[in-house]
């Protein structure tokens, strides 16, 4: 039986490397020699080598050792550098989101009201106003941590598929001190926002933004409905 109907019988992969000469991880082969090096038994020591007739023969021995099972890939670093990208993420759910916020200690910036234009949080924008698909981080709070941090990496692109996604992208630039801080601090309404809110307030489209439940968020004083003809 070859090697690898035996590593098929007991289970385990021989897992292959594309940057090892012998062509299997943690296989040497080195003038006309092969050798399967074990994982060593003492912090600090080398791997035990246990001399083989073919790498096959080797990778077996490695697999066995290592017990690694079917599906096993290469985890040396150039292999997993090289590692196909995942296949594009579905975009995640809110709860995705959320869970994931929560377990890196981060805070969801929520805007105080939901509009269109922020999906729900605070200094995110709908990209579509700017005639794009998607959520972007607003430009104006990019700006103002690239001007705190001179080291400050601004996500490129700055487009989500989603406003709850541009607002954990937010949170991590921010790390769990500056998003927690970030989600009480008032959002300033700046020009285009309230001049959208007027525009839409002009045109009819979201008569909600003043008279329907929700203002503009800070507007300073509180605009107050109009009477209305
Ligand atoms: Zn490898």
């Amino acid at each position: 039986m070859s090697a690898t109907e035996q590593a098929v019988g007991e289970g385990l992969e021989l897992v292959r490397c594309q940057y090892n000469r012998s062509g299997f991880r943690c296989v040497n082969a080195s003038g006309g020699l092969i050798y399967a090096v074990l994982q060593p038994t003492r912090k600090g020591h080398r791997g035990r080598k246990v001399p083989c007739t073919t790498p096959e023969e080797a990778a077996l021995v490695v697999a066995r050792d290592r017990g690694t099972p079917v599906g096993t890939t290469c985890d040396c670093g150039r292999c997993m550098a090289n590692a196909a990208p995942p296949p594009a993420a579905a975009p995640l759910t809110k709860e995705e989101v959320e869970k994931r916020a929560a377990d890196e200690g981060l805070t969801l910036a929520l805007a105080g009201t939901t509009t269109s234009s922020n999906g729900g949080y605070k200094y995110v924008v709908d990209r579509t106003s700017m005639r794009c698909e998607g959520f972007a981080i607003r430009f104006v709070k990019l700006e103002a941590l690239r001007a705190a941090s001179p080291n400050f990496v601004p996500p490129s692109p700055n487009r989500f598929t989603t406003a709850h996604e541009a607002a954990l992208a937010l949170a991590r630039l921010l790390g769990p001190d500056g998003s927690a801080e970030h989600a009480v601090v008032k959002e300033p309404l700046t020009e285009e926002a309230f001049a959208e809110c007027m525009g839409k307030t002009a045109n009819g489209e979201a008569f909600g933004g003043m008279f329907g439940g929700f203002t503009c968020e800070g507007l300073s004083p509180p605009l107050t409905p109009n009477p209305g003809p």
